[in-house]
């Protein structure tokens, strides 16, 4: 029997991907366009499994109306999982995620959009198409012998590390589990956020959202940083607060910001709405700063990491119903990643 597998929000690049990984599983797949939330959980009715992303909303009502339909498990085709309520899930739905798919595809994002801000690409690529090949207003900075601060060093954050090393940069890092062994071989330093704000002239947020990091970068962490500081965050939108950010732009407290996510991103990111106008104010405020540069939740976005989320969400949807340990499981009882190391599921 083919299980049959629900997915919400999908795009073409998901179909092309998880078709073509799944001709070796065999899944029954329907693909939705909608994304998953209260109105939508209906429609996980006759599947026994469903496959949602990064905007899908599984809380606690989602949780009840697809358990009340016997959906079995929910595969998550990304490693963040702040839009899940595990512990609602818990006895009821199993929840597996990508932990890794790229984390090079991630942190060369980052990268690429520091050295556009810094080196004002995104101006002066209209500029030349239009006939305007001056120089005024394009002024960027040596990145080599500056300071840049990785907040969070898990998978993404090293491989930023590393390319900015390779930039000739000094490397500040904060991680609540710092990895002294790391540091020493990398010659990093970890130091405490209030470092991390007064010394950095780059920060950039690799740190997953939770209670503790949800609005860290708040009208009172900016007020601690340098003048001119330019903000990186690939992480997640809710880590900053963007009325704060707003203000402190305005001030020219922050120098420039790139922000590949956005708190509200859900209504707008991976979709075209070029010809609607844009009703959230804070969103449209961000997009006339000209030293903003704003991309749709894009850095995860190459073949690799499409391929290898494809592989792994399959994967762990074979393991769901093969009845074995799920080694990509969120569980509430271990309190986030399953750390049950036998071959027993925690419920
Ligand atoms: P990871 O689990 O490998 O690393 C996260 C690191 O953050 C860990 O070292 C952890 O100790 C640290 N951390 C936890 N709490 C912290 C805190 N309060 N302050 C600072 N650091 C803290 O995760 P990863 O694969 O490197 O991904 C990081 C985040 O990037 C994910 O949580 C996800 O939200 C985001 N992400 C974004 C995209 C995108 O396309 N924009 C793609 C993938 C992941």
């Amino acid at each position: 029997m083919n299980e049959k597998i629900a997915f919400f929000d999908t795009k073409p690049y998901d179909m092309q991907f998880f078709n073509a990984v799944n001709e070796s599983y065999h899944f029954d797949i329907t693909y939705f366009e909608a994304k998953l939330n209260s109105r939508t959980a209906m429609l996980g009715g006759n599947f026994d499994g469903i496959c949602v992303f990064v905007n899908d909303l599984v809380d606690h009502d989602v949780i009840s109306k697809l358990h009340q339909q016997n959906v079995k498990t929910i595969a998550l085709r990304c490693a963040g999982y702040n839009n899940v309520d595990f512990k609602a899930a818990y006895q009821k739905i199993h929840v597996v995620r990508v932990p890794a798919y790229s984390p090079y595809a991630v942190a060369e994002h980052a990268a690429a959009l520091m050295i556009s801000l810094n080196r004002k690409i995104y101006k002066a690529y209209p500029r030349t198409r239009d006939g305007n090949f001056s120089l005024n207003g394009l002024l960027g900075f040596d990145m080599h012998g500056k300071t840049a601060a990785v907040i969070g060093t898990g998978k993404i954050g090293r491989c930023l590390i590393s390319i900015l090393k390779g930039y000739g940069m000094r490397i500040l890092a904060y991680d609540p589990y710092p990895d002294v062994a790391y540091a020493a071989a990398e010659q990093i330093e970890y130091v405490p956020l209030e470092g991390i704000y007064s010394e950095s002239d780059i920060i950039s947020l690799h740190c997953p959202l939770t209670p503790q990091t949800e609005y860290m970068i708040n009208a009172d962490s900016l007020s601690r940083m340098k003048d001119g500081v330019m903000l990186i965050n690939t992480g997640r939108g809710k880590l900053i607060n963007t009325q704060h950010l707003i203000e402190a732009l305005k001030s020219g407290k922050v120098g420039s910001a790139g922000l590949d996510v956005y708190e509200e991103e859900s209504n707008y990111f991976f979709e075209d709405r070029s010809m609607e106008m844009i009703m959230d104010d804070i969103l449209a405020r961000l997009l006339v700063f000209p030293n903003v540069l704003v991309t749709s939740h894009q850095a995860f976005f190459t073949r690799e990491a499409l391929e290898n989320i494809a592989e792994t969400t399959l994967s762990n949807l074979r393991e769901f119903f093969d009845g074995g340990y799920l080694k990509n499981e969120i569980c509430y009882k271990c309190d986030s990643v399953c750390l049950k190391k036998q071959n027993k599921r925690c419920f």
